[in-house]
């Protein structure tokens, strides 16, 4: 009885102190989280993708909270939870309650997700708001600031923009890919190159409306009636953006078609181009589209200008996943050497070959833009098994957001995320803070100087604050 009392004296002692010990290891990975987030909130950030609007953009709208959730991610969620797509003007004519009426009950099924999760904290950062959840009882007086900042959106963006941290942002503009015309202050320039692949599988037959490029080369005084007519359009398209400091070009056609472009002969992309476009069967389309990407990276390589690729998860509430997996680009990997390719996203759903691609092939940088918004659990896995097999110096972040609010919550949002990861491995003995630190600053700054060269590019100095 005496033996058994103690045995078990023995065994509560042990619980308790194991008990202290996950505690306190909890308490200290806890705030090395937070003074690593503090930290990460230095850093003058360079974000390498974003698709920031200026309001007009979106139509004659008068901003408010329901407008600028309706351009951000959020509303693809609240599509999925049962909400409907409206037009944006509609939603000037509503009023609050009618608002959340047909927006309140998917908002509130949306809460758990990493799309309202990242979009509330751009309010928290910027606007003072508190709160946990947007309700009916706080988004009025919300609307009325977002409102008020909207009425002198510019003045806005300046003072929101530096106060989250941002010192520069690759703007993708793919609602207007031919404009090279922006605020050196706060962007730099993205050649947006989904239109010279697909259109050059779509030349207009006589009488036919032209596609924008064929359009944008009229205006330019080019006539293309040839492949070497739509190439040589295309090197001033190069031209033109280098002009203009653009820091590096973006692929996001898995929204439009499969990753993989296959090695297709100039021969036989010139006997296609001959073919009447309205004739071309898909896998014809295809080989043009193919031809022209090869094309592009060899431009690239000549212009020395690293290549994004959009892979994995598409925006929005319908599409084709497979068409962006990151390993369809495996064969572009083998043949060229010459040339970064920057995968984004993760990979999403298939983080593991997008994080081996970036192991394998010294030329292929990973680019976590936009994975910890889409899902928070998935970025920290994603995270930590990318820091196991892949250098650091390969790494780099990107909000990809329409307006400044988001584009905030995204990097609050993106901080917490590594600051977790590392945090937690410190407290695991696989790192020191010293190492994280690093980490965190070449994470969200100093690849993207390095990588694509922005002091050169761009003609400023970024290295001495
Ligand atoms: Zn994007």
């Amino acid at each position: 009885m005496k033996r058994f009392c103690l045995h078990k004296y023995v065994q509560v002692l042990f619980h308790i102190s194991l008990g202290i010990l996950v505690c306190q290891c909890s308490l200290n990975s806890n705030s090395m989280q937070k003074s690593l987030k503090s930290d990460a909130d230095q850093i003058k950030v360079i974000d390498t993708h974003e698709h920031q609007h200026w309001p007009e953009e979106f139509g004659d709208v008068h901003m408010g909270f329901y407008h600028v959730i309706y351009t951000g991610y959020l509303m693809h969620d609240l599509v999925s939870a049962g909400s409907s797509w409206m037009d944006i003007e509609i939603l000037d004519s509503l009023c609050m309650d009618a608002k959340w009426e047909l927006f309140g009950k998917s908002l509130n099924y949306c809460r758990a997700g990493s799309y309202y999760g990242h979009f509330i904290k751009g309010f928290q950062k910027l606007y003072d708001f508190d709160d946990l959840y947007f309700t009916p009882s706080n988004i009025p007086a919300l609307s009325r600031q977002i409102e008020k900042n909207y009425s002198d959106y510019r003045s806005w963006f300046d003072t929101a923009f530096h106060k989250a941290g941002f010192e520069l942002m690759f703007l993708d503009q793919y609602w207007r890919p031919f404009n090279t015309d922006l605020d050196p202050r706060y962007f730099a320039l993205v050649f947006h190159i989904n239109p010279l692949v697909m259109q050059i599988s779509q030349r207009p037959a006589a009488g036919e409306e032209p596609p924008s490029l064929y359009d944008q080369a009229k205006a330019a005084g080019f006539v293309i009636k040839s492949l070497d007519d739509y190439l040589k359009f295309c090197e001033h398209l190069f031209e033109k953006n280098i002009a203009a400091k653009t820091v590096c070009v973006k692929n996001s056609l898995a929204y439009s078609r499969t990753l993989y472009f296959e090695d297709v002969p100039y021969a036989e992309a010139n006997r296609l181009f001959q073919k009447d476009s309205n004739h071309l069967s898909q896998q014809e389309a295809k080989k043009l589209q193919d031809f022209m990407f090869h094309w592009i990276i060899q431009k690239s390589i000549h212009n020395d200008l690293p290549i994004q690729i959009h892979t994995g998860y598409l925006a929005g509430n319908g599409n084709t996943l497979e068409n962006g997996k990151p390993v369809r680009l495996n064969n572009l990997f083998l043949k060229y050497h010459d040339v970064k390719f920057v995968l984004f996203h993760g990979g999403y759903p298939w983080t593991g070959e997008y994080a081996a691609l970036g192991k394998m092939f010294p030329n292929v940088y990973l680019d976590l833009v936009w994975l910890p918004q889409i899902s928070r659990q998935e970025a920290v896995q994603t995270l930590e098994e990318i820091l196991d097999g892949v250098p650091y110096n390969k790494l780099f972040w990107g909000g990809d957001c329409s307006l400044i609010e988001e584009s905030t919550g995204s990097l609050e949002f993106g901080k917490d995320i590594v600051s977790e990861v590392l945090s937690r491995r410190i407290s695991r003995g696989l790192l020191t803070e010293d190492v994280a630190i690093d980490i965190l600053q070449r994470i969200f700054r100093e690849n993207a100087i390095e990588v694509f060269k922005l002091e050169e590019k761009l003609g400023r100095k970024f290295k001495v604050e």
